[in-house]
């Protein structure tokens, strides 16, 4: 009877026994051995500081190109600061020298791609990540989420392996939410604001933080985890509705203060985030301490009908390339006309949706052909302007908008 070469059990003894060149394995044996080879694997951690590898500035932004359309001054800035983290963690403190971090501001219109450049970094790092919506924190007491939850998210990406998350990179989206109310317009809530602001810097600066594991105050006798978050970096990114008005009393009294004579001092009106500097963030309504924990602040272009078009087609996965895709999946070769592809960006524009509108409006165009395509015997789709429009008509824009 055949048995086992590693347990020595007999084959009637075991759920199932695979047979190798010259001996034979059973189930718990295989079980067993998977489960050392994942324990070996995680002590080899690619996120161990000696193993990582670090990428130059403009790899960085090569790979940001492949899937990230125009935003070269936000990439620009983030490759270098995500380069920078790297030799940061790599740094041995031989001298006075210690490299301080620099935490980033992205300021950008929503849909113009804050929280896509933060998962496409993601997608090539080795130090664990983690993205978290401000608008969910509160402070403690009120409802919401603590502070804290943010490292309970980075402990989670890390697999609970404290050094790593120690080492790692949070994106926190939406941070113009928790402005304080002062003048800006557009804040809804004043229970956190300023209270959650103080919370936050306590992590932008670098200290010792216990944080519930879980996350949350549901399991209130859960065993803290200490956590330093000073060498964590942090990427905060919002669209600050409004700043441009503050951005342009600001040039303007600039313009007459100093320059008032100056024909050369040209400012682009239809692009003024790009003049964004920290004294707008703090008439927006963030205190000083925590813009001065984000050093590098940069801003993300609004997106022009070009640059929508090129969303559709060229990143590596385009919405386009994912429809092709999948009707592929069926054997069938699908096609868009030039036409169809501007019809879908005006339309994107019409209906002020952005680039976050191009998938909804694909998505009503391409419902039926979708729904018919796999039960037909075609090998061919090829989707025109008249069919496009057809299938657009009947929809109320209201129902393309997205959340
Ligand atoms: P934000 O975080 O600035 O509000 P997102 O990054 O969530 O915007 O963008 C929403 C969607 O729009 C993305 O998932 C992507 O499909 C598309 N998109 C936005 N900007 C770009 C861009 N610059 N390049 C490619 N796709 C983009």
């Amino acid at each position: 009877m055949n048995k086992c070469s590693f347990c020595g059990r007999n084959e009637k003894d075991v759920n199932l026994l695979i047979a190798g060149i010259s001996g034979h394995i059973c189930d718990s044996c295989i079980d067993q051995a998977y489960n050392i080879v994942n324990e070996e694997l995680k002590n080899k951690s690619s996120f161990s500081s000696s193993q990582l590898k670090i990428k130059k500035p403009q790899e960085i932004k090569d790979f940001l190109d492949q899937y990230v359309i125009g935003q070269d001054t936000a990439k620009k800035f983030l490759s270098v600061a995500v380069y920078n983290h790297y030799k940061r963690l790599k740094q041995e403190i031989d001298d006075d020298i210690e490299i301080e971090k620099s935490n980033i501001a992205l300021v950008g219109r929503t849909g113009t791609g804050k929280t896509l450049l933060a998962r496409t970094i993601a997608k090539m790092l080795d130090v664990p990540f983690t993205i978290v919506d401000a608008t969910v924190l509160t402070e403690a007491g009120y409802v919401g989420e603590d502070i804290e939850s943010v490292l309970t998210r980075l402990l989670q990406a890390a697999d609970y392996d404290v050094e790593a998350a120690e080492r790692g990179i949070v994106f926190i989206d939406e941070i113009d939410k928790i402005a304080s109310k002062g003048d800006n317009p557009s804040i809804t809530r004043d229970v956190s604001g300023e209270g959650v602001q103080q919370g936050l810097l306590k992590l932008l600066e670098g200290s010792i933080i216990n944080v519930p594991p879980q996350g949350g105050r549901k399991h209130p006798d859960q065993k803290m985890i200490a956590v330093n978050t000073k060498n964590i970096l942090f990427i905060v990114g919002g669209a600050f509705d409004g700043i441009d008005r503050k951005i342009a009393n600001r040039l303007n009294t600039t313009v007459v203060g100093y320059n008032a004579s100056k024909e050369s001092h040209h400012i682009d009106r239809d692009n003024l985030l790009q003049y964004v500097a920290p004294q707008d963030l703090k008439s927006f309504g963030l205190i000083p301490e925590i813009i001065g924990r984000l050093p590098v602040l940069t801003y993300l272009d609004p997106l022009d009908r070009k640059a929508l078009i090129r969303i559709l087609t060229e990143p590596k996965n385009s919405i386009i390339k994912q429809y092709k895709k999948l009707f592929k999946m069926d054997n069938i070769e699908l096609s868009f006309d030039n036409s169809v592809l501007e019809y879908i960006v005006d339309k994107a524009i019409e209906f002020k949706l952005g680039a976050r509108g191009l998938r909804s409006i694909c998505e009503h165009i391409m419902m039926d052909a979708m729904y018919e395509a796999p039960t037909s015997t075609k090998d061919k789709i090829r989707i025109t302007l008249k069919y496009a429009q057809k299938k657009l008509s009947s929809i109320d824009s209201q129902k393309l908008r997205v959340a």
